[in-house]
C-alpha cells in the first residue's frame, strides 16, 4: 500500500492541494516582513515624484530636479540604513542611439549587503528609478520620448516605478538591521525604459565574471491596484518566469509563491509562465537572457492610460498595495538568502548535463542521486518534491534525511516532475532542482 501511496493515481488526486505542504514559520523572516513599513513606501514614492523627471536623458546637475538628484538621493538615502551596507553606484557610458539621442553616463544605485556563509552566492533584488513620457504626433511614425521636446520635463513615474525603487529601498532598511548567508544586492535600475540598459550592463558584466546569482526579484510596476476600466485587485501579483520547464525562473517562481503566501498569507502570487506581458520587457530579462533565475512582479491590474503620461501620480497609486508586495518580496529574500545552497542534479556525461535519474536496478523505480560539496554547518538534509506534468506547483513532499540518493518504489520517472532541494536546521528550504529531461536531437549541434 505505501508503495501504492507514491503512485500517479495518488499524485493526481493530491492535486486538489496548491502546494506542497507549508513549512513552518522562521521568526527572522516574519521580522523582515513586519518590519516593511507603509509610511516609509509613501515617503520614498513622494521624493521620487518631487524630482519632477527622472529620464535618463534629464539634468544629471540640478539639485532638485532630474535623475542626477534622484540618483544621489537615492544613494545617500541608502548609506544611512545601515554601515553594513555597502552603497555605491555603478556607471558606464550609454552610447547614442536611437532611443538615447546623445550619449549619456548610465548609474544604477547598489546597496550590497555581504553574506556570512556564502558571500560569493548572489541575490537581487530591483526596480528601476528611470521614468519616462512618451508622446504620439501624428506626423512621427512612433511615440517619441517627451523629454526631447517638453519645454519644462515631467515624467512623475511613481507607479513605474518608484513604487519598484520603494520596494527595493525599504527592504534594504528593514534587511541590513541582520546579516544573512548569501549575499543581497538591492538595485535601482537606470535606463530601463530605453532598453533595459542598466539591467543589460549588470547581467552582461555577471555573466563576464562567472558571478553566481541565485535569484533576481524585479519589481516594476507594483503600485496598481486598480486597472483603467475599474476592474480592481488589490491581494495579488503576477509573477512572469520564461521557460522552458524548470528553466531557474520557473524553479525561482514556483519558490516565491509558496514562500510568499505562507509568510503573507493575505495574498496570492499568480504564477505566469511567460517571459512578460505582450510587448513588454523589463530588467529581469537581460538577466534571464544570461541564463540566470530571473523574473518579474508586477501588479494583476495595470492603469494603461496612466503609464508613461504625466498621470502616473503618488495620487494615482497605491503604497498600501506595494507594502503588500514589498512583504512578499522580504520573505522570499530573506528565506533564500537564510537557505543552503541548492543540490546538484546533473552529471557531465559526453560534454552534456545529464540528470541523475533513473528507473533504478528494477527498471520500474525512480532512482534519484544528487551532489552537494561542502555542506553547510547547519544543513539538516534533503526533501525529494514531485508534481504532475501538467501541475504549475509542487504537489508531494518527502523529507529524506541527509543522503544523496534514494529510490522512490514503483514511481514513474517518465510521468512525474521530480526534484530536490535542502533544509536547514531552521526549516529554511533551497530552491528545488529538478530533474528535467535533456533535449534530444537526432543531429547534435
Ligand atoms: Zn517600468
Amino acid at each position: 500500500m505505501t508503495r501504492r501511496l507514491l503512485s500517479i493515481g495518488c499524485l493526481a488526486a493530491l492535486a486538489a492541494f496548491a502546494q506542497a505542504p507549508a513549512g513552518g514559520l522562521n521568526p527572522a523572516v516574519q521580522a523582515v516582513v513586519e518590519g516593511i513599513s507603509e509610511q516609509r513606501i509613501a515617503a520614498i514614492e513622494q521624493k521620487l515624484e518631487s524630482f519632477g523627471t527622472r529620464n535618463l536623458l534629464s539634468s544629471r546637475d540640478d539639485p532638485e530636479h532630474g535623475i542626477g538628484a534622484a540618483r544621489r538621493w537615492i544613494e545617500q538615502e541608502m548609506k544611512s540604513f545601515s554601515p553594513r551596507l555597502d552603497v555605491r553606484q555603478e556607471c558606464h557610458l550609454e552610447k547614442k542611439n536611437l532611443r538615447v539621442t546623445r550619449d549619456v553616463q548610465l548609474c544604477n544605485v547598489v546597496a550590497e549587503l555581504k553574506g556570512a556563509v556564502h558571500p560569493e552566492r548572489y541575490l537581487i533584488v530591483s526596480g528601476h528609478y528611470d521614468s519616462i513620457v512618451l508622446v504620439f504626433k501624428k506626423d512621427q511614425p512612433r511615440v517619441i520620448d517627451a523629454e526631447a521636446t517638453a519645454a519644462v520635463p515631467v515624467a512623475p513615474g511613481v507607479t513605474d516605478d518608484a513604487s519598484g525603487v520603494a520596494a527595493v529601498m525599504e527592504l534594504a532598511r528593514v534587511m541590513s538591521t541582520r546579516q544573512y548567508e548569501k549575499s543581497i544586492l538591492f538595485v535601482a535600475f537606470a535606463g530601463e525604459e530605453q532598453g533595459l540598459l542598466g539591467s543589460r550592463y549588470m547581467a552582461d558584466q555577471a555573466r563576464q565574471h562567472g558571478a553566481q546569482i541565485e535569484a533576481v526579484l524585479n519589481n516594476d510596476i507594483i503600485g496598481s491596484d486598480v486597472a483603467g476600466n475599474g476592474r480592481k485587485e488589490d491581494s495579488s501579483v503576477r509573477v512572469y518566469s520564461d521557460g522552458p520547464e524548470d528553466s531557474g525562473p520557473r524553479a525561482l517562481a514556483r519558490y516565491a509563491k509558496e514562500i510568499s503566501e505562507r509568510y503573507v498569507p493575505s495574498m496570492r502570487m499568480n504564477l505566469v509562465f511567460r517571459a512578460d506581458r505582450f510587448g513588454r520587457g523589463g530588467d529581469h530579462t537581460p538577466f534571464a537572457e544570461d541564463g540566470f533565475a530571473a523574473v518579474r512582479l508586477t501588479s494583476t491590474e495595470e492603469n494603461y492610460a496612466n503609464q508613461h503620461t504625466l498621470h502616473d501620480t503618488f495620487a494615482n497609486t497605491s503604497p498600501s498595495y506595494t507594502t503588500r508586495v514589498a512583504r512578499m518580496n522580504g520573505a522570499v529574500l530573506a528565506t533564500l538568502a537564510l537557505a543552503p545552497k541548492p543540490p546538484g542534479v546533473t552529471r557531465m556525461t559526453a560534454g552534456r548535463a545529464t540528470p541523475m535519474l533513473t528507473r533504478g536496478k528494477s527498471g520500474y523505480d525512480a532512482a534519484l542521486q544528487w551532489t552537494y560539496d561542502q555542506p553547510e554547518s547547519d544543513l539538516a538534509g534533503f526533501a525529494i518534491v514531485m508534481r504532475d506534468s501538467t501541475s504549475p506547483v509542487w504537489q508531494k513532499q518527502i523529507a529524506v534525511g541527509n543522503v544523496r540518493e534514494y529510490v522512490l518504489p514503483d514511481v514513474s520517472i517518465d510521468d512525474i516532475v521530480i526534484g530536490v532541494k535542502a533544509v536547514d536546521l531552521d526549516g529554511n528550504e533551497s530552491l528545488v532542482s529538478a530533474y528535467a529531461i535533456t533535449p534530444f536531437r537526432l543531429v547534435p549541434r
